[in-house]
C-alpha cells in the first residue's frame, strides 16, 4: 500500500522534483517526499492557498499525510524563508511560494487574492537601516472588491 503510494506520487516528472528538491536545499530544509509534494503544490499554485486546500489536493496522492503535517512542513518552510505567510485575513491564513517582494490583494468577495507589485521605495528603506532597524519582512495588503466581482455586482442590481 505503502509503496504504491509512493509510486503514485513519482507520476510527477523528475525534473520538476529535482527544482524543488534543491529549492528546499538551498534552504537549509531536508527534503522528504511529503516535503517536496508540498512545496511542489505552492510553486505551481499561485493562489495563496490554505492548508485545508493544500492537504485537501495532496491527500489522495499522499494518504499519510496529514492536517498536522501539512500545518508543521509550512510552519518549517516560512522559518526557514523558502515560503511567505499571508496574514491578510486574520481568520484565513495561507501560504505563498512566491518570496520575491509584491503586494497583495484581497477581494472581500470572493476572497481570492491577487498579487501586484510592490509599492515601496528603496529610500524609506535606507533611512530604517541607517536607523539601525533591519528590515526583515514587508508586507503590502490591500482589500477590496475584484474586477470580476464588481461586474457580477453590476448585474444584480440592473
Ligand atoms: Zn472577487
Ligand atoms: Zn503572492
Amino acid at each position: 500500500m505503502q509503496k504504491k503510494t509512493y509510486c503514485n506520487y513519482y507520476k510527477y516528472e523528475r525534473e520538476v522534483l529535482m527544482k524543488t528538491y534543491n529549492y528546499l536545499l538551498s534552504f537549509n530544509i531536508k527534503p522528504s517526499v511529503q516535503r517536496i509534494a508540498i512545496m511542489d503544490y505552492l510553486m505551481t499554485h499561485r493562489t495563496h492557498p490554505s492548508i485545508e486546500e493544500i492537504y485537501l489536493a495532496l491527500c489522495e496522492d499522499i494518504p499519510t499525510l496529514s492536517k498536522t503535517t501539512v500545518y508543521n512542513t509550512l510552519k518549517l518552510f516560512v522559518e526557514h524563508g523558502a515560503v511567505q505567510m499571508l496574514t491578510i485575513d486574520e481568520k484565513y491564513v495561507c501560504y505563498d511560494g512566491d518570496i520575491n517582494l509584491h503586494a497583495h490583494f484581497l477581494c472581500k468577495k470572493c476572497n481570492k487574492i491577487f498579487d501586484f507589485p510592490a509599492y515601496y521605495n528603496e529610500e524609506s528603506l535606507c533611512t530604517m537601516k541607517n536607523d539601525g532597524y533591519e528590515v526583515e519582512e514587508v508586507h503590502q495588503y490591500f482589500k477590496g472588491i475584484c474586477p470580476s466581482c464588481l461586474k457580477d455586482n453590476k448585474e444584480e442590481i440592473n
